[in-house]
């Protein structure tokens, strides 16, 4: 089946199931990544802090699949926020990648006490000029720091990518980012794995004859997400990705939207993240 694409507001699209490879080594990057490109992937969400952008770059280049036509994403660490440093950082992740323009950068978080978030955006707008950024978002945006980066550049995030999973769904945040055409994308879909066991998504993925983790990311798909579920086995990569010939029905769409609580955030809370 036909994966889906979702367009930007600045022209360029993006598939909307990628592979996630947070807390994923080098070498199990390399193997993750072709493992995802042989089963139809062509979407993948690595960062320089996961100090594995050697190893995505490559299982990419092992895929022989070319290079325009996968869409990579990496992010800015924040010990390298600020104009200057953020240009040099960008330079070493392409360098690790073996690639010379990412499809999405994005600003990993605010990190609001450090106060450079506005500067490293800027920074983000000349890449984009280059065309080395093709798209440039950011991650773990509150709306005000959204806000004040629109206000000192005129330039809206393509995308923000936030935590988000069935039992946090976020829905203030996403419709700030819909008021304003950007695209929200989950992080830790599957809630790193919690979500798996919950028998709600149990009942409904029997329904189907699917597993819970084709549910979930089912409905993240279905829900205008974009979605970067994790792992580094191959068979559960091919899974995660065998989600584009079945539908939720109406009676699923309701049960989950009944999962949402308040305050079942699994990370840290961007506002006061200490790092
Ligand atoms: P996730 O919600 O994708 O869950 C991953 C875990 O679920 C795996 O470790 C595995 O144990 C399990 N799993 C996955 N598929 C399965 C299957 N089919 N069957 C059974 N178990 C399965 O968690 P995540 O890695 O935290 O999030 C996904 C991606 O989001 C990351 O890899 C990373 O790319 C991104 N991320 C970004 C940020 C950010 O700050 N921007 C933070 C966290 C994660």
């Amino acid at each position: 089946a036909h994966q889906p694409h979702i367009t930007f507001h600045d022209g360029n699209s993006i598939p909307q199931v990628g592979l996630g490879v947070w807390q994923t080594p080098n070498n199990d990057a390399t193997t993750a990544v072709k493992a995802a490109l042989d089963a139809g992937y062509r979407h993948v969400d690595t960062a320089a802090i996961y100090e594995n952008e050697e190893g995505v770059g490559k299982g990419l280049q092992a895929s022989g699949v070319d290079r325009k036509d996968i869409f990579l994403t990496t992010k800015l660490w924040n010990s390298e926020q600020g104009y200057d440093t953020t240009l040099k950082a960008f330079d070493a992740s392409l360098k690790r990648l073996g690639t010379d323009y990412v499809d999405l950068y994005l600003i990993h978080w605010p990190a609001p006490k450090k106060g450079l978030f506005g500067d490293t955006w800027k920074a983000f707008v000349k890449l984009k000029e280059e065309g080395r950024a093709r798209s440039i978002g950011v991650s773990n945006f509150y709306p005000e720091h959204i806000e004040k980066i629109v206000a000192e550049t005129g330039v809206t995030p393509v995308i923000n990518q936030i935590e988000l999973h069935p039992d946090f769904q976020q829905k203030t945040a996403r419709a700030f980012h819909e008021k304003h055409k950007i695209i929200t994308q989950s992080w830790s879909p599957l809630g790193q794995g919690k979500l798996l066991d919950h028998p709600v998504i149990g009942k409904i993925a029997a329904k189907h004859g699917r597993t819970a983790a084709q549910v979930i990311i089912r409905w993240h798909i279905d829900s205008g997400l974009v979605v970067i579920p994790k792992s580094v086995t191959p068979s559960r990569i091919e899974e995660n990705f065998k989600v584009f010939d079945f539908a939720l029905d109406q009676d699923d769409i309701a049960e989950l939207a009944k999962l949402d609580s308040a305050g079942a955030r699994i990370g840290p809370d961007p506002m006061t993240a200490t790092f």
